[in-house]
């Protein structure tokens, strides 16, 4: 007898990709407008904002500074609670004004803590945007400026967004069921 083949742990198309593309032109537009006439550094949280990161980035203008650091609080579908990189996030922020750019604000634990550390070095102004906000109970409070799109207390995958560094490369963003995962973890 053949094996039954596993379910796909992908679920529904929650967001199209023209309905991402649509709306990342239109936060640039409106971060664009924002920082007229300030010199504006982007830092983006890899590995999950990098498509976000790079069509935002492409639409704005061309003497934005970029950074990229690397932090992680996820194994799995499930938040570790604690922030792994931030130590080795350095640079010289003093009297900058900064947006800080990730994937999703789920705790809000990652956002929180980067924030924080950029204030420390030296950062004059921080403010945030994230592709998509969970509606869910924060464990911190964060308010981001931008946001892309609220999405319900549900794990997604694609555009950037993992399940064990899988998945990052679905244009579209879709829920994901781990249940059914055939995905090995990784670190
Ligand atoms: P927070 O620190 O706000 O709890 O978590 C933020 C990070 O958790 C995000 O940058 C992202 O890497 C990860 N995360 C939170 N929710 C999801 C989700 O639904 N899907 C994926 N793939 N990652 C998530
Ligand atoms: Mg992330």
């Amino acid at each position: 007898m053949k094996p039954k083949p596993s379910p796909s742990p992908l679920g529904k198309t929650l967001l199209p990709a023209a309905a991402i593309q649509k709306r990342v032109g239109e936060l640039a537009r409106a971060i664009t407008a924002h920082y007229r006439g300030k010199p504006l550094v982007v830092v983006a949280l890899l590995n999950g904002s990098l498509f976000f990161l790079v069509d935002l980035l492409r639409r704005m203008p061309p003497e934005t500074g970029v950074e990229c650091w690397r932090v992680s609080s996820y194994e799995g579908t499930a938040s570790q609670g604690i922030l792994r990189g931030l130590d080795q996030c350095r640079g010289d922020f003093k009297g900058r004004h900064v947006l800080l750019l990730d994937d999703i604000l789920d705790t809000g634990l990652t956002l929180h803590a980067v924030a924080a550390h950029l204030r420390k070095l030296g950062a004059e102004k921080v403010e945030i945007c994230v592709l998509l906000n969970k509606r869910r109970k924060r464990t911190v409070n964060v308010k981001p400026k931008w946001t892309g799109f609220g999405i319900g207390d549900e794990f997604v995958v694609g555009y950037g967004l993992d399940y064990n560094g899988h998945y990052r490369g679905l244009k579209s963003i879709r829920l994901f069921k781990a249940s059914g995962a055939s995905a090995p973890a990784t670190a």
